[in-house]
């Protein structure tokens, strides 16, 4: 049997809840994937590994390549004339992608590569030892290098609903960001100084949509009613147009608080924790697969106020009825095949 793999992804499913690694990871059954939030996620990052590629492949970043990146945006969304929806996540991901190329149009660094998936031994801490099972293995979005140092360094996109925060004040302890470090730093075998976590928000603005004749005349009612001249210009308000709602978002992506680069330096001591507490983990993960007991975590079944996406299988002991209605059958660590994080169980 080849070695087993262990991602950034499957390693935080593995500390947060083992049942949860169990379905994932064992049983290779994701959620069918319907959340807005991470479709919208995906499709962005998409394109910035496009608009990272042009400084890689030394092509210019004009007006024809912003122009090809926004005709993967409305491929992406095929059917966004009929389906409020889709139309909703177009415009949201167009004025983040406009908004972004903008606010950015040359970077100061170099970008050595784009999507670099990178796969390296797991060591003992202390005796130096390759585990002989697991492997540690992932994908960061770009290796960047700054010209002037010759320091290396991890960018990681995100997009995400605020900006700053808890996800901010946490980076220095964040597991992803240093196994990454450790993982591209052994398999290339060059020193990384640091991540820098490329951030972008989420806009929070709705296309207005057309007043329903019903909710006009409630609304002229009661202007009326307040009127000292019993009379009103109250007009039936209309749909907005899609021409216009753009307008509006990419006004609201002028602001640069829409934007975030926050760099991280990553130490060599932070770094050999982190491989210490993943070697750690790999020995409970041993005994785990050795015994078949995946424990619950029933801590975490409604973090953030909404149940994990294997709350109905947990819930129904495994029922194949669930697992065919509300799961699929998805390799693990599919994502180092294709674009974007794992989706989050939780
Ligand atoms: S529902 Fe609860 S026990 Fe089941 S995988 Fe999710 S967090 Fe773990």
């Amino acid at each position: 049997m080849g070695k087993r793999i262990l991602t950034a992804s499957s390693i935080r499913a593995l500390r947060n809840c083992r049942k949860s690694y169990f379905w994932r990871y064992v049983e290779e059954l994701s959620p069918v994937r319907t959340d807005a939030a991470l479709r919208i996620g995906s499709v962005f990052h998409e394109c910035l590994e496009r608009w990272f590629r042009l400084d890689l492949e030394g092509k210019p970043k004009d007006e024809t390549a912003v122009a090809a990146i926004l005709a993967h945006i409305d491929e992406s969304f095929p059917n966004r004339a009929g389906d409020p929806e889709q139309n909703r996540l177009w415009h949201q991901t167009r004025g983040m992608v406009v908004g972004y190329v903008a606010r950015y149009p040359a970077e100061s660094f170099r970008v050595v590569a784009v999507e670099q998936t990178f796969e390296c031994p797991i060591i003992h801490p202390a005796t130096g030892r390759a585990s002989r099972t697991f492997r540690l293995a992932g994908k960061v979005d770009a290796l960047v290098q700054d010209p002037d140092s010759g320091e290396y360094y991890i960018m990681e996109h995100k997009s995400t609903s605020q900006i700053g925060g808890s996800a901010i004040e946490k980076l220095p302890l964040d597991f992803q960001v240093h196994a990454y470090v450790l993982g591209l730093s052994r398999s290339l075998g060059i020193p990384i100084a640091g991540v820098i976590y490329d951030v972008t928000a989420k806009v929070a603005l709705k296309q207005r949509v057309a007043e329903t004749t019903a909710d006009f005349e409630a609304r002229r009612s009661e202007l009326l009613l307040k009127s000292r001249s019993g009379k009103t210009s109250a007009v039936q308000r209309q749909a907005e147009a899609d021409s216009e709602f753009q307008a509006r978002v990419a006004e609201r992506y002028r602001d640069p608080e829409m934007f975030l680069r926050e760099t991280l330096y990553v130490s060599q001591a932070d770094v050999d924790e982190v491989e210490a507490e993943i070697w750690e983990l790999t020995q409970q993960l041993l005994t785990a697969h050795r015994t078949g007991v995946f424990y619950r975590n029933d801590a975490l079944c409604f973090q953030f106020n909404r149940p994990c996406a294997y709350f109905p299988l947990c819930r129904a002991g495994g029922n194949p009825n669930f697992v065919e209605n509300l799961y699929e059958k998805r390799p693990a660590h599919s994502e180092l095949a294709t674009n974007g994080d794992e989706s989050p169980a939780f």
